[in-house]
């Protein structure tokens, strides 16, 4: 362990302190709460003792943070391919529009006649969004993905009940969708149908057909879909679904391979919702913040909900981030983000499938999943992930999507360099051989991160943030 890498609190001396104030009198110095003499003292709120706060110079301040700081990893600090999430860059002309202080000095309570530069700001989203999507409108309401799926799901809900067609409670999804929308769909008090896929990863149309009838309220899909395939029948698939009275639902999680190419809207969705923190590149991880507005075609328009921006302005300056990012690339040059995404997929899937099992060889979108190593050796997943580590590198996606047992979901977004993907795809080589020669190594593995492998549902459920 490093000197620094010493709790702030274990570094702590009494009396010593990051600054110096003359003294006033009566009033309380340093940590002294004694001689505070206020005029009177609400018993509730008073403190009995010190607040234990620790006591260090100003240097050891600066490098606690700086140090923990580099404890994390993100985006900036190197190649992140978390499938499914599209950790694409956040490029920085984004932050310094969302710190412009006439959006920043907004106050949530001002009146709406003197906001109309942000409300012209979701005008010309709602407008940028439509053209992308090939929907009518946007709702801005939605703070994430998961949450715009429960809204989308609402406004189906809302769809049907408005035509007397109070039957449909079921709500179709593939094996192969993200688990947030069978669980959205329970949440919104519907009843969950899942339609297999076929070898080649695509959904079984002659599987779906038997499902569809009178209580279907709609199809959840993704395209391409967790697996990074585009669905080739999804026209077939809009038909039937429309045929029987549904209703089709996008979710967006998956759009960047499509963007200025290929529109939901002209596949046949209804209803849809993108995630602004992965597809137009405003940060995100550890929880948040997002933004996952819902679109919605001619038919649904009525439905949705009013005002279009959520409480006090909503998640605003994600909303900043991804206009910025529209207007830099504009119609033209969209497309290429897409186009790059799916390029640089394709060759590490091309580049690695020598080494890592390839169950579904045909080409893919923006992802793709690999199931464990060709050769394991008794190396599993999660040691290739936590080796990763070692070698500076974010681990992919694992064990996720589940219809592989050792999933690892390959996600490099349009930003990364044709050297990163050079260097990433060496990483993989190089472990691989280690798995042949030194698995007892990679089952240690990660060797040089300040936290090797702590029991995950632990450290997440109940993680120990504060020091006794
Ligand atoms: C990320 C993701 C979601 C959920 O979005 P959040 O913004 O994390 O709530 C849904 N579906 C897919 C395919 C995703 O990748």
């Amino acid at each position: 362990m490093k000197y620094y890498d010493k709790l702030i609190f274990e570094l702590s001396k009494p009396g010593r302190t990051g600054y110096s104030l003359p003294e006033v009198p009566g009033q309380a110095r340093n940590n002294d709460v004694s001689s505070f003499q206020p005029k009177s003292r609400n018993p509730i709120l008073w403190r009995e003792s010190p607040l234990d706060l620790p006591e260090v110079s100003e240097v050891d301040v600066v490098r606690h943070y700086t140090n923990l700081s580099q404890m994390n990893f993100g985006v900036d600090t190197g190649f992140y391919p978390l499938g499914s999430c599209t950790m694409k860059y956040n490029p920085k002309i984004n932050e310094e529009i969302a710190g412009m202080p006439a959006f920043t000095g907004l106050h949530p309570l001002q009146p709406t006649s003197t906001v109309k530069g942000a409300l012209e700001v979701y005008a010309g989203m709602d407008k940028a969004l439509a053209a992308i999507t090939g929907m009518k409108h946007f709702t801005f309401l939605p703070c994430a993905g998961a949450h715009g799926e429960l809204t989308g799901l609402m406004l189906m809900r809302e769809y049907h009940m408005s035509r007397g067609d109070m039957a449909r409670t079921k709500v179709i999804v593939p094996d192969s969708a993200h688990g947030t929308n069978p669980a959205s769909a329970a949440v919104c008090g519907l009843d969950i149908v899942v339609v297999k896929s076929k070898e080649d990863g695509l959904v079984d149309v002659e599987a779906l057909r038997p499902l569809l009838g009178p209580d279907v309220a709609g199809i959840m899909l993704t395209n391409p879909n967790t697996l990074g395939l585009f669905e080739r029948d999804i026209k077939e698939i809009a038909a039937l679904v429309h045929a029987c009275g549904g209703l089709l639902y996008y979710d967006g999680a998956n759009m960047n391979p499509l963007l200025g190419v290929v529109r939901p809207g002209d596949m046949g969705f209804d209803i849809m919702h993108l995630n602004l923190h992965k597809t137009f590149s405003t940060p995100h991880g550890g929880g948040g913040p997002g933004s996952g507005p819902v679109g919605v075609a001619d038919k649904v328009v009525p439905f949705l909900h009013i005002p279009h921006v959520s409480g006090f302005h909503g998640n605003f300056g994600i909303i900043l981030r991804a206009y910025a990012y529209i207007l830099m690339l504009g119609r033209e040059h969209i497309k290429m983000a897409g186009k790059l995404a799916t390029l640089g997929a394709n060759y590490i899937k091309e580049s690695l499938k020598d080494c890592y099992k390839l169950p579904i060889p045909t080409v893919c979108k923006h992802e793709f999943v690999f199931d464990g190593l060709l050769e394991p050796n008794g190396v599993s997943t999660l040691d290739v992930a936590k080796r990763l580590l070692d070698y500076g590198f974010h681990a992919p996606t694992i064990y996720f999507p589940l219809l592989f047992h050792q999933a690892i979901m390959i996600e490099p977004t349009e930003t990364e360099s044709l050297e990163t993907l050079d260097a990433f795809i060496a990483v993989m080589r190089k472990i691989a051989e280690e798995a042949a020669t030194d698995p007892e190594m990679l089952h240690a593995a990660p060797h040089n991160t300040p936290i090797g492998r702590p029991d995950e549902t632990t450290a997440a459920r109940q993680p120990v943030l504060k020091y006794e």
